[in-house]
């Protein structure tokens, strides 16, 4: 087992390019994607089916019960399993899921339940063979892994990112999700303190995961 990782962090607004880059720099560089989008996701999806609403869990945080987590492989990407099952994309990428997650993950129960899980993601993906992690999301490079030596903080102007999502066919205000998550109490999207701040509007994806490989190749 290395001793050194790799972990490269990701945040990002919505539709920013942080699925794709760390996609391609999973495949490049031989690492297990996380993707936490898909962590909360999969917890809205799960507490809308229990009827649980935001509103609930912030009055009694104790009411998102006792949930198991564990992970499950597919190809490069690490897939959350609650409670034994994982939820299928077609059950987290819905319009009623990009309506509610941003309410979900702006409660502390839900964040403090999947920190400690993304963070023992890389001692999976060493226990996997892979190289180390690239992990994407709001918080990664400020609260899940601040001290990661390769971080990276990508944007492109809200027009942009709209027009992303919209050739995706979903409903999904991409401005209405970033208030809500810039502006929650913990753990807020911002731009991480020291992080590397790229353009994916001015470069494409090529360019984007070149650049970050050649920032991981330099250093080892
Ligand atoms: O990345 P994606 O757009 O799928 O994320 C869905 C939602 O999950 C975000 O709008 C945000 O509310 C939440 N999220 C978060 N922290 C992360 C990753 C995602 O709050 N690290």
């Amino acid at each position: 087992m290395p001793s050194d990782p790799i972990i490269i962090t990701i945040d990002g607004a919505a539709a920013s390019g942080k699925s794709t880059t760390a996609r391609h720099l999973a495949e490049a560089l031989d690492l297990l994607h996380v993707d936490t989008g898909a962590h909360y996701r999969t917890l809205t999806r799960v507490l809308l089916d229990k009827g649980i609403q935001p509103e609930r869990l912030a009055a009694d945080p104790l009411a998102l019960g006792e949930l198991t987590l564990d992970t499950g492989i597919e190809g490069r990407r690490s897939t959350l399993l609650v409670n034994g099952a994982s939820v299928p994309d077609a059950l987290i990428r819905t319009e009623a899921i990009n309506q509610s997650v941003s309410l979900y993950a702006a409660q502390p129960a839900v964040r403090n339940c999947l920190l400690e899980y993304q963070r023992s993601q890389v001692n999976v993906a060493l226990d996997r063979g892979f190289r180390g992690i690239v992990m994407e999301g709001r918080d990664i490079g400020s609260v899940v892994f601040p001290d990661a030596r390769f971080r990276y903080y990508l944007f492109a102007d809200p027009s942009t990112r709209q027009q992303r999502r919209d050739n995706e066919g979903l409903a999904d205000s991409v401005t209405r999700r970033d208030q809500i998550d810039s502006s929650r109490t913990q753990a807020p999207l911002k731009m991480p303190e020291g992080s590397a701040v790229i353009d994916t509007g001015a470069m494409d994806v090529d360019s984007v995961v070149n650049r970050i490989c050649s920032d991981v190749k330099a250093s080892r």
